[in-house]
């Protein structure tokens, strides 16, 4: 067995960008691939970012308006997150990015010191399609807050990004959901290719921060090679998969993942958007993706579901009413070291209180799987954790889903 690779130390904390080779010495981000499963595409890496390193795989909170929904950067820091994320297209609305500059962009506006990474606003093109307009020069749409019609170009987009002074920017691309078929996926993956050349050009800090760019092209096989033949000729730190996690057949999602990483340069880091359920991000570790991101934990705490080991919990349940253990009796969280399930039962129907412990929790399990999962790779036994892990997520002989056994086989692991 190959010798375990040191884990975040001090010594990792304190490294700078000098004493890490980088992908390209023109970026401010070195990745460091600290160990590889011999078995699957899972791999081990240490991620060096203006703010700080970050060990990957990770999970990224989202936030909104600078600010987590249901938790502070300072509980976020007291977990050890090492990188979170911020809307750009809340942000840009309200309070405005004029303003967010004058508070030392986006860190110091919300008091955070490590990294942050801010998506490019396209993706609520997908969520507010009612009110977009897609053009080749942007995205036209009408402001929620004032109805004013409002034309986001990459140009802009990477303007705004440049003013939240975020480590990692998401180039402007052009979202179809994944669900859409024919010639608008090709326009779309076509015009992000455009827009991405737009966006590095507008980029007014390369050495400061880092402009990711994101793999579309629907679930074409075709049309995400074409996109990923395109994307990786073009000088970028790192790569988003784009386009997935929105109501696909997990048949094709995981497909497109794993052609995706295939094609993507192992030196540079891989961000898939959208993933949060553990299961998922399990199976895309095993395909070769080192960072993820998902509103689910957060939102899916504001309606009492508590993410477990298991599955998860719905603290409502009127047999938690009076169950004083804590929420995982495993778990070392805040939340869990000083509150019972009926304490959080109880709660639940008089404050929001209830809500924002259960937030705690839920980024928790997220931070803390990513790590046992990263463990597990640098002491070279990923597969057995995803054997162990799959029985304890399934447990009385239910099945396993089928889409999970086959892409994990598809990487030689084999549950039982
Ligand atoms: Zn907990």
């Amino acid at each position: 067995m190959a010798a375990p690779a040191a884990e975040s130390g001090p010594c990792e904390c304190k490294s700078d960008m000098a004493s890490v080779k980088a992908v390209s010495s023109a970026f401010p981000l070195a990745l460091r691939i600290v160990a590889e499963c011999p078995v699957s595409k899972a791999r081990a890496c240490v991620l060096t970012l203006p703010h700080g390193s970050v060990n990957t795989p990770v999970f990224m909170p989202v936030g909104t308006q600078g600010t987590m929904k249901g938790i502070t950067a300072e509980q976020l820091e007291q977990l050890d997150c090492r990188i979170c994320l911020g809307n750009t297209y809340h942000l840009g609305m309200r309070p405005g990015p004029e303003l967010i500059e004058k508070a030392n962009g986006l860190h110091g506006f919300m008091n955070w010191k490590r990294n942050l990474l801010t998506d490019s606003g396209g993706f609520q093109m997908v969520s507010l399609v009612e009110l977009s307009e897609v053009t080749e020069e942007g995205v036209l749409f009408r402001s929620p807050y004032d109805g004013k019609e409002i034309l986001l170009t990459p140009e802009q987009s990477v303007g705004i990004q440049n003013s939240l002074g975020s480590d990692i920017m998401m180039q402007l691309d052009d979202v179809v959901s994944s669900t859409v078929t024919g010639p608008r996926v090709e326009e779309a993956m076509r015009r992000s290719v455009r827009w991405l050349d737009r966006c590095i050009s507008a980029n007014k800090n390369p050495h400061r921060q880092n402009l990711f760019a994101i793999i579309q092209g629907g679930l074409n096989a075709e049309l995400r090679r074409a996109c990923l033949d395109e994307m990786t000729k073009r000088d970028v730190p790192g790569f988003a998969i784009g386009g997935l996690s929105g109501g696909e057949e997990k048949d094709d999602f995981w497909k497109m993942v794993t052609l995706s990483t295939d094609h993507l340069p192992r030196e540079k880091p891989r961000y898939l958007m959208g993933v949060g359920y553990a299961v998922d991000l399990v199976v895309c570790v095993a395909l070769g993706c080192d960072m993820f991101d998902c509103v689910f934990p957060t939102r899916t705490a504001r309606f009492g579901s508590a993410l477990v080991p298991w599955g998860s919990l719905q603290i409502k349940q009127k047999q938690y009413a009076k169950d004083f253990q804590p929420i995982d009796p495993e778990c070392e969280c805040p939340t869990c070291e000083r509150h019972s399930r009926a304490y959080l039962h109880a709660l639940f129907k008089s404050d929001t209180a209830a809500m924002h412990h259960i937030t705690i929790h839920n980024i928790s399990y997220q931070l803390t799987l990513m790590r046992s999962v990263r463990r597990s790779i640098v002491e070279q036994r990923f597969p057995e954790f995803v054997r162990s892990f799959m029985r304890r997520m399934f447990p009385c002989g239910e099945p396993y889903p089928s889409w999970a056994v086959e892409a994990l086989a598809s990487v030689d692991i084999a549950l039982d």
